[in-house]
């Protein structure tokens, strides 16, 4: 499809920013399929933007927001370390040159063959939250260091995480001990706040609680050198966000005021620094109406749920739009991805406003979408090709 769409519509004059090298890339280039567009540079600027501001605690990039080999390469040259998930992200992040002494082992559900993979290679830094995967870890990487992820309550996110992961306050003790019973090294302790937090100040009654149960397990005898304290650093979808410098700045002063001298402090950014770097160019597949008389337009694109916008779930991360009447007069759509699954629907409940004029053929830009949706993908459901991926 050939285009020269207005790539700085409404929107883009409220922040003009949109004028990056994504955008140009996408506008001088002609695309088969939907495909997001990274920029590297962006990438290393939201890195270095987040580090000054974190000043001496250090990053492990969460892998799992976008692991294209050159986003891994180009923050292994800037001295990132590394969070991964799996055995598989571990082999990526090594295969672009990551230290091994950069790299933890952070998802607290770990099959015991990548434990032992991990432990082979010379990780020794794993992330916990049970007996049963402090055993694991004690059986496949014996004497390691573990951090033990604890769930935190008040979480102000746009996309919580903590349900899932983490112990509960009340057995913390407990698991410290066991992991000194079963010849592990105790190291530190870590939460995640919730990923797109948008305010530093929402981190505080977080940090309130940590801070309580880090000076207990100090007082109880653990000599804990590690506080991790995740990814949560938010991109601009729309709703304003504070810069990431001041931001992180912000959240270390937090820290600082209730955990003293901590020796080390960890972050793990993942949607903070990729998530503006890229953009996913799309088409327009249809726009109908169910009725005559219905108020809304149903306006189907070639990407969806499935397909690489996994985050629209709950209309959790409502991603903003640009098209090639932007300006016009607008109506209430609802947004729907192309697939034959009646939950690929991307925003209902909060209808998108969308320009009258727009048609199927019609090319459409969706903004800040380098985190959390090339990996998403699905690989081919329903004969839809999975997000193609550039990297600048
Ligand atoms: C996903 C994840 C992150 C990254 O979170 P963001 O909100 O994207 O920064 C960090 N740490 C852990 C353990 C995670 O699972």
């Amino acid at each position: 499809m050939t285009m020269n769409a207005p790539l700085t519509g409404a929107l883009g004059a409220a922040r003009p920013v949109f004028a990056d090298a994504a955008t140009a890339y996408i506008a001088a280039n002609d695309f088969d399929r939907p495909t997001l567009v990274v920029d590297r540079a962006r990438v290393v600027q939201n890195y270095d933007a987040l580090a000054a501001g974190l000043g001496r605690a250090f990053i492990h990039y969460a892998v799992k927001a976008n692991p294209e080999p050159q986003i891994i390469r180009a923050l292994v040259r800037r001295g990132s370390g590394f969070d991964c998930a799996s055995r598989g992200e571990i082999e990526l992040c090594l295969s672009q040159g990551a230290p091994v002494a950069k790299i933890s082992f952070g998802n607290t559900i770990k099959r015991g063959s990548d434990i032992a993979f991990a432990y082979g290679v010379g990780v020794r830094l794993f992330a916990a939250d049970s007996v049963g995967e402090l055993d694991k870890i004690a059986r496949h990487a014996p004497g390691a260091r573990v951090y033990l992820r604890v769930i935190v309550e008040n979480s102000l996110a746009d996309w919580p995480l903590s349900r899932k992961f983490g112990c509960a306050p009340s057995s913390l003790p407990d698991l410290l001990d066991h992991a000194v019973a079963v010849g592990l090294v105790p190291y530190g302790l870590s939460f995640h706040v919730g990923s797109q937090t948008r305010e530093a100040a929402f981190w505080n009654p977080v940090l309130d609680d940590v801070a309580e149960l880090w000076h207990a397990a100090r007082a109880a005898g653990h000599d804990l050198q590690l506080l991790n304290i995740g990814g949560g650093f938010p991109a601009f979808y729309g709703q304003p966000v504070q810069a990431p410098r001041a931001y992180a700045a912000a959240v270390m002063a937090a820290i600082a005021a209730r955990f003293g001298d901590v020796p080390q402090v960890m972050a793990e950014p993942g949607r903070g620094l990729v998530a503006d770097a890229g953009h996913i160019v799309a088409e327009v597949m249809l726009v109908s109406r169910k009725a005559e008389d219905d108020l809304h337009r149903w306006v189907y694109l070639d990407i969806g749920r499935f397909s690489g916008l996994a985050e629209t779930e709950g209309e959790a991360i409502r991603y903003r739009i640009t098209t090639p009447h932007d300006g016009g007069p607008t109506g209430p759509c609802v947004m729907a991805g192309p697939s034959c699954d009646s939950a690929d629907i991307l925003y209902e409940r909060v209808p998108v406003q969308l320009p009258l004029a727009l048609r199927d053929g019609d090319r459409v830009l969706i903004r800040n979408c380098g985190a959390y949706t090339s990996a998403y993908s699905s690989v081919g459901f329903n004969g839809f090709p999975p997000l193609d991926v550039v990297v600048l």
